[in-house]
């Protein structure tokens, strides 16, 4: 079956624009995302359009910031310890890749954690990791909500997490640990990876190359969750997963587009929420 993300993603944004309608009735500040993106990615354009649109959709405002290639990381940072000290800016977030003349690592430390909706922050990842209330990445969120949308449970699965980088393969397998999962996390050097996935209840996939994982390669009745984002040889989009062959073998498949993207983006307004809560409780 195919796990819908347009139609979950949906959900989370009306549950959002709910909550934010009832502060506009009671006559409360409206939440606010500023973001900022420097140079003209026609990829980063696209994903910040994406975002705008869907903080326009649930009624949290939003700032853009448009920084040139050439800003400084200086002049960035600058802009950074504005917007952390405005009280009417809930959530910030820069717009990755940077400039390679800008330190990435320097740049989201740079915001506040309370701020920090994309939860890149060391503060937030070490919070992640010792179980303590954070701002959580919203991709790997996103990728529980889809999870939990079939209603098979995590606990006491066998998850199979492929990838492990710092932003999707490692926050999903702590938040799949967080469920009870009993969790594997695979990556380039990993051997036997084909026998390792068909072992999987729940198969994650985040590596950002198509055909990675094929219907072989897949437990029967599994959930497979698709993360990858690559571009085909048609220019179309297409996932990590062979979705033909995969949504034979699987009990749910998330498609790609409209599978984890769109709930990348409802879990960042669900995220700028929560900051926008925490800020409230921090100024009463
Ligand atoms: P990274 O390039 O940072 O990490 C890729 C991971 O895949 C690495 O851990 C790498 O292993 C592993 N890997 C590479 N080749 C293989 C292989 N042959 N077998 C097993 N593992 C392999 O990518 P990201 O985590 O940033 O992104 C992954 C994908 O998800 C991309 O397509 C990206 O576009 C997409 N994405 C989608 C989002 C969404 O909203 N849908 C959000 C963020 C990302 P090693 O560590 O050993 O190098």
């Amino acid at each position: 079956m195919n796990i819908d993300g347009k139609a979950e993603s949906l959900k989370i944004k009306d549950e959002v624009r709910a909550r934010v309608e009832e502060l506009r009735a009671t006559g409360r500040r409206i939440p606010c995302l500023a973001v900022i993106i420097v140079g003209n990615n026609p990829a980063s354009r696209s994903y910040v359009n994406g975002k705008i649109k869907a903080a326009a959709y649930t009624g949290i405002e939003s700032r853009e910031y448009e920084l040139q290639e050439s800003t400084s990381e200086d002049e960035l940072l600058s802009v950074i310890s504005e917007l952390n000290g405005d009280s009417s800016v809930d959530g910030i977030l820069v717009q990755l890749p940077l400039p390679g003349h800008i330190s990435e690592a320097r740049v989201l430390e740079a915001i506040l954690p309370q701020k920090d909706v994309d939860g890149f922050h060391p503060q937030n990842v070490a919070r992640l990791w010792l179980g303590q209330d954070c701002l959580a990445p919203c991709t790997p969120l996103g990728v529980i909500k889809l999870i939990e949308s079939t209603g098979v449970s995590i606990e006491g699965k066998r998850a199979v997490v492929i990838g492990r980088s710092d932003i999707v393969g490692k926050p999903v397998a702590k938040l799949l640990l967080d469920h009870n999962a009993t969790v594997t996390i695979a990556h380039s050097r990993t051997a036997g990876l084909a026998a390792l996935c068909r072992e999987a209840d729940i198969l994650v996939v985040a590596v950002g190359r198509p055909g990675t994982v094929t219907g072989d390669m897949v437990k029967p009745g599994a959930v497979v969750i698709d993360v990858g984002i690559n571009r085909g040889a048609d220019g179309r989009l297409v996932g990590d997963v062979d979705y033909d062959s995969a949504a034979s073998v699987a009990g749910w498949i998330t498609p790609v587009p409209g599978g984890v993207g769109p709930m990348t983006i409802a879990m960042l307004l669900s995220n700028t929420f929560k900051a926008y809560e925490m800020q409230e409780k921090f100024v009463d």
